[in-house]
């Protein structure tokens, strides 16, 4: 019996689990989200900061001005951070053609993305593509799914009754954050696509012309293979299967972006 009430506390948590969450994203895809936000902002935080310990930042007036310009007319038009935290650039003085945007709205760009982003509405792209990756809470739904299947595989045993596998306590201390979780974890194909989607709506409000979001992936596909970025080498989609995706979507962007210019949004940002 005692084995039987076991299994019953174990099911209801697993459900109960499930319940709080499942999240549904920006663009109605549900999702995992375990996490409280301001927990995960606050990771993010201190990924940002041990980053710009280990990193160079740039201190070239002129391209962070250009940097900035760009991303500070993206940031006012998208859904505010919770807790009235504010999006902040840091640009980093690195090869890599390479950016990230980190839980929190810390925002990362390596100089090297210069000379992949040729343009003031390419560097938009990436930029609206990290912000994507921030709004639609990815961080959270991948760290919770990785949590999930390590106390799913606890739970699994338990009911099993494996010996010297996880009681019911166990299982709930194992809810709290466990220090193994990263907060920085590849994005799946799915989140990748999300982002481009929602970097396309975010970069066509601002009125930089998404047709350039295009242009920027060709760009990263011609360069060179054995330098190309961690972010964008994680488990992206290879960019011809992006690029089709993008123009897929790019009728309803360029509605936005006539939009915006019509609003009078055309950001002069010169490199
Ligand atoms: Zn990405």
């Amino acid at each position: 019996m005692q084995n039987n009430s076991n299994k019953n506390v174990l099911l209801s948590l697993s459900a109960l689990l499930l319940l709080i969450a499942c999240a549904t994203s920006p663009t109605g895809r549900s999702q995992l989200e375990f996490f409280p936000s301001s927990q995960i902002a606050q990771m993010g935080k201190a990924a940002y900061q041990q980053i710009k310990q280990e990193t160079p930042v740039s201190k070239d007036p002129q391209i962070n001005r250009y940097i900035r310009c760009v991303a500070n007319a993206i940031t006012p038009l998208v859904p505010p951070l919770e807790n009235g935290e504010q999006w902040e650039v840091t640009v980093f003085k690195a090869d890599q053609a390479n950016a990230f945007a980190l839980p929190g709205g810390h925002i990362g760009i390596y100089t090297g993305l210069l000379s992949v982003a040729e343009n003031a509405d390419q560097l938009a792209a990436v930029i609206g593509h990290e912000i994507g990756h921030v709004i639609a809470e990815h961080a959270n739904a991948r760290m919770s799914t990785q949590y999930a299947t390590q106390a799913g595989l606890q739970l699994i045993q338990a009911l099993a009754g494996v010996p010297g596998s996880a009681t019911g306590q166990q299982l709930m201390a194992l809810m709290g954050v466990g220090a193994q979780v990263g907060i920085i974890l590849p994005f799946s194909r799915a989140q990748e696509s999300e982002a481009d989607i929602l970097g396309l709506r975010y970069m066509a409000q601002a009125g930089f012309d998404p047709r350039q979001s295009i242009q920027l992936w060709r760009n990263m596909l011609a360069a060179d293979g054995g330098r190309k970025p961690p972010e964008f080498l994680s488990t992206h989609p290879s960019e011809k299967a992006r690029i089709s995706e993008l123009e897929q979507h790019l009728p309803q962007a360029l509605d936005i972006y006539q939009q915006a210019l019509s609003e009078g949004r055309r950001p002069k940002c010169k490199p």
